[in-house]
């Protein structure tokens, strides 16, 4: 069976394909065995929401099912976005992005949308304490948070790109279909209420329509951020991190990460000189994970 049947899963999150860079065999342990929010998850969530309540542009309309909830984070990327780019200045946050990459969906939640030089620059926020981060820094461990979060924003970016391309109507169908969503139907209601907030649209297919021409019509720029964030101070930026697109080397990437779940391989562990990665790895700490590279007695060392 493949991994995203065995799981049972009809979409893959960016969040779970920035969990497999870090470590694969980490996001498999964490959907066999799933945590509860831990301190600091909470935390960060709580600063996410800080940030967007600061630029909030609220899109309220009531969805009673998975589709018109689908239809709504449509909706609302393209009304973020379109209200950016009609604005040209200033940011949006939190905009749902779906894509269909190697026949799967992805889904995903850019953090931040800013308008710079006349092009939207994607950012990414993350979150940790001033001491956390400068330690970090110190033993050289940012390295490995950098190049996963690079990748991180390397897919959004492919994600909008691959959108650019795309029919809108039979995406929507392929969508629908992925996701299992066919048999449900949309309410005339759904249709007015996003109709009273943008009046050119008046049909779902039209929604998608104006997305695709809006994505078109916008430059993305190459060059993205990531904002490493005080997590008891939402103002404070630690540091910020530029990257750069490189489509050539996202597309390998996805490639191999997305054959993990289109077959039935085994999960793979983190290398010898990234085992300090299982020190805080809790499947480490509670001795689930089998293949560590570290010692026996460090699986039961002071560290436990
Ligand atoms: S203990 Fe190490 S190899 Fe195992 S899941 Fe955690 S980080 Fe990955």
């Amino acid at each position: 069976m493949l991994n995203i049947e065995r799981f049972k899963k009809d979409h893959i999150n960016v969040t779970d394909l920035a969990m497999q860079i870090w470590c694969e065999k980490q996001l498999e342990l964490s959907i066999m065995n799933p945590q509860e929010a831990t301190e600091s998850m909470k935390i960060g969530r709580s600063v996410h929401l800080v940030l967007e309540k600061a630029v909030s542009i609220p899109v309220n309309i009531k969805a009673t099912n998975r589709k018109e909830q689908l239809y709504k984070s449509i909706f609302t990327a393209y009304y973020r976005i379109k209200v950016l780019k009609d604005r040209g200045i200033g940011s949006v946050r939190e905009i749902p992005i779906y894509a269909i990459i190697d026949d799967l969906v992805i889904a995903g939640k850019i953090d931040q949308l800013s308008f710079f030089n006349n092009e939207l620059v994607i950012v990414e926020d993350k979150t940790k304490s001033t001491e956390i981060f400068n330690s970090m820094l110190n033993d050289g461990r940012i390295a490995a948070y950098l190049n996963r979060d690079t990748y991180q924003l390397n897919i959004y970016r492919y994600m909008i790109d691959s959108l650019k391309r795309i029919d809108g109507e039979s995406f929507m169908n392929n969508l629908e279909s992925k996701l299992r969503l066919s048999s449900l139907s949309v309410r005339e209601r759904f249709i007015e209420d996003i109709n009273r907030i943008d009046p050119r649209i008046d049909s779902i297919k039209q929604l998608f329509k104006e997305f695709i021409n809006e994505l078109n019509e916008i430059r993305f720029s190459d060059r993205m951020s990531i904002r490493y964030i005080d997590r008891n101070d939402s103002e404070s930026v630690l540091e910020r991190y530029d990257v750069i697109y490189r489509r050539d080397r996202i597309e390998d990437k996805l490639r191999s990460l997305l054959e993990y779940w289109k077959t039935d391989r085994e999960a793979k562990g983190v290398s010898e000189n990234e085992a300090w990665k299982c020190k805080s790895c809790i499947f480490y700490r509670r001795a689930i994970c089998n293949i560590t590279p570290l010692k026996r007695n460090d699986l039961y060392g002071s560290s436990r």
